[in-house]
């Protein structure tokens, strides 16, 4: 059985920085849709600018769009040993297209790892990243507001569908980065 994890959490919660970690550990591929429309973006494909145009503003991009980008990304690995979601699903609806596709392979999630870290801490480390990823996103305060409250109310729902699958499982994200990959280890190896 392939080790599909989601690995959820609000902007700047460390997903990208932990995802690394377990792509060398587990040998997993890593889907970060985020990084995939930023390829987009900078390729100024059809697809990054139509998503530009909502991440610039800290909006989501509408779920059809990203739920077939995330398939064709799937298709391209049929001999994964697994996958890590990293900013997937986002919405409801995309959790539930997530498990009827893999559904369609024989395959499920195992696990959601949901980082957990407060909100004045995500604010300051979104700025302080903003210093080194380039990424305007980050740069600006109300844009930065917008990312969160998305997340509170479309993103933290989420949690709620993997808990009633059982598959939720809440991740203290403040720490050294070894501490928390620790706690992220042990809750993979416990399932
Ligand atoms: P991230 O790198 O995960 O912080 O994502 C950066 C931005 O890309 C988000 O603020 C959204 O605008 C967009 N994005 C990333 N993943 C998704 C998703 N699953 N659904 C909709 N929009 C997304």
């Amino acid at each position: 059985m392939a080790l599909n994890i989601v690995l959820f959490g609000p902007p700047g919660a460390g997903k990208g920085t932990q995802s690394e970690r377990l792509i060398q550990k587990y040998g997993l591929i890593h889907l970060s849709t985020g990084d995939i429309f930023r390829a987009n973006m900078k390729e100024e494909t059809e697809l990054g600018i139509l998503a530009k145009s909502f991440i610039s503003k800290g909006h989501l991009v509408p779920d059809e769009v990203t739920i077939n980008m995330l398939k064709e990304e799937v298709l391209k690995h049929p001999e994964s040993k697994g996958f890590i979601f990293d900013g997937f699903p986002r919405t409801t609806v995309q959790a539930v297209a997530l498990d009827e596709f893999l559904a369609t392979m024989n395959s499920s999630i195992k696990v959601m790892l949901a980082l957990e870290v407060e909100e004045n801490e995500l604010r300051e480390r979104l700025m302080k990243r903003a210093l080194v990823s380039g990424r305007s996103d980050d740069a600006d305060e109300k844009i930065i507001q917008n990312r969160i409250n998305v997340y509170k109310n479309e993103t933290a729902p989420v949690k709620t569908f993997y808990e009633k699958q059982s598959k939720f499982i809440s991740i203290d994200g403040i720490g050294t980065i070894d501490e928390i990959s620790n706690r992220i280890y042990g809750a993979i190896e416990k399932n």
